[in-house]
């Protein structure tokens, strides 16, 4: 299959050379996808693409102009894809449904961490031969409730690491009865109500937009730490730092922002114009900002570039890639009822 590889970072080249083993011809380009790049394509059959790549309604329509065929992802979120115009236009679509979800758990693990007990400023103290106690005072997680809103891969395995802490640990999501053994399942209210700490493993839907949003953040305990390493829409990040700025929330560690697109994974230091949301937020101790680099494990990298290339695979032999179907036809599904049928 002749494929062009969008957003492709330096450190990603041999992972996906490996996963490969030259069965696609593969051209990897490290722009993102949009309007301008979209020409790219002409005369491949498939393109991957990654969260920050425009996906965009035009820029289908223009793939699918070039007889692209297929799309994959090279992320488990598929919101930065316009799925209705991709079946309309029927090209499909595959995402990575599951990597190493003890990649993004453990470093929401590390936000919280880092967090309460000051890494950040230790650190910077201890640069300057500062070694005085005075402002790194923390709290224990033992003893504490976490909620997690969304109990999928990453949530659970985020829930179990809290618990291992010894946090009393809550979960709310849309699926009734989760099997997440050890997470009590309450609803939305009782978590923002009752949770110490709140971490977000929901994904970007219509649904979950601005989930945390000025009502839920005043639903919460005052004081309370916030962790998002989904995505950054769930949460209203101008309601946020009202929140913080009046000491509502106590702690914010996002990995993910609403805006970050055009923004993450590159260097901007020398840009006239800067975020000024992002930059006020930056200025406050009690929060931590990562450039979504929660999957950014050798494990998950190679976990990723795997099955981005099974899914090629199966689309090559004219299959269906299974879990990994993120069309709007959801064809994946409709395959398993006429499996279930002909049985
Ligand atoms: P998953 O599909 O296994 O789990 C998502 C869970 O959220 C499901 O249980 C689903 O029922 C639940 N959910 C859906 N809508 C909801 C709603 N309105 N309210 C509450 N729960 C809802 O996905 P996952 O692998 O656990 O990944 C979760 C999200 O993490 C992804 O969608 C992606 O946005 C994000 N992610 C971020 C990174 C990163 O590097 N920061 C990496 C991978 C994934």
């Amino acid at each position: 299959m002749k494929v062009v590889a969008y957003s492709i970072k330096s450190f990603e080249k041999e992972f996906l050379a490996k996963a490969n083993q030259k069965k696609h011809d593969i051209t990897l380009i490290s722009n993102p996808l949009s309007r301008e790049t979209a020409a790219f394509a002409e005369g491949k059959d498939a393109v991957v693409v990654f969260t920050n790549d425009d996906v965009s309604a035009p820029v289908v329509n223009m793939l699918a102009d070039m007889g692209i065929k297929y799309i994959a992802t090279r992320s488990v979120g598929t919101d930065h894809i316009d799925k209705e115009t991709a079946a309309v236009r029927s090209i499909k679509l595959a995402n990575v449904p599951e990597y190493s979800p003890q990649a993004i758990a453990e470093h929401t693990l590390a936000l919280a961490l880092a967090l309460s007990r000051k890494i950040i400023k230790a650190d910077q103290h201890s640069h300057n031969f500062n070694f005085k106690l005075d402002e790194l005072i923390g709290f224990n997680f033992s003893g504490k409730t976490v909620g997690i809103i969304g109990l999928g891969h990453i949530g659970i395995t985020a829930g179990n690491i809290f618990r291992g802490l010894g946090c009393k640990v809550i979960g709310y999501d849309i699926r009734e009865n989760v099997n997440a053994p050890g997470i009590d399942q309450v609803s939305l209210d009782e978590l923002l109500i009752c949770s110490d700490i709140i971490s977000l493993h929901a994904p970007l839907t219509a649904d979950t937009k601005y989930l945390i949003n000025k009502v839920t953040l005043y639903l919460m305990k005052k004081g309370v730490m916030i962790l998002n390493t989904s995505r950054g829409a769930l949460v209203n990040t101008e309601d946020m730092l009202h929140a913080i700025e009046s000491g509502h929330v106590g702690y914010f560690g996002m990995d993910v922002y609403e805006r970050e697109k055009g923004l993450f994974f590159e260097d901007h230091h020398t840009d006239q114009f800067k975020d000024a949301t992002l930059l006020q937020l930056l200025q406050y101790p009690n929060v931590i900002v990562t450039p979504h680099q929660a999957f950014l494990t050798n494990e998950a990298l190679q976990q990723i570039a795997d099955q981005t290339i099974r899914n090629l695979d199966f689309w090559q032999q004219n299959k269906c890639v299974g879990k990994s179907c993120a069309c709007a036809k959801q064809c994946s599904v409709q395959q398993e009822i006429v499996n279930t049928k002909v049985n």
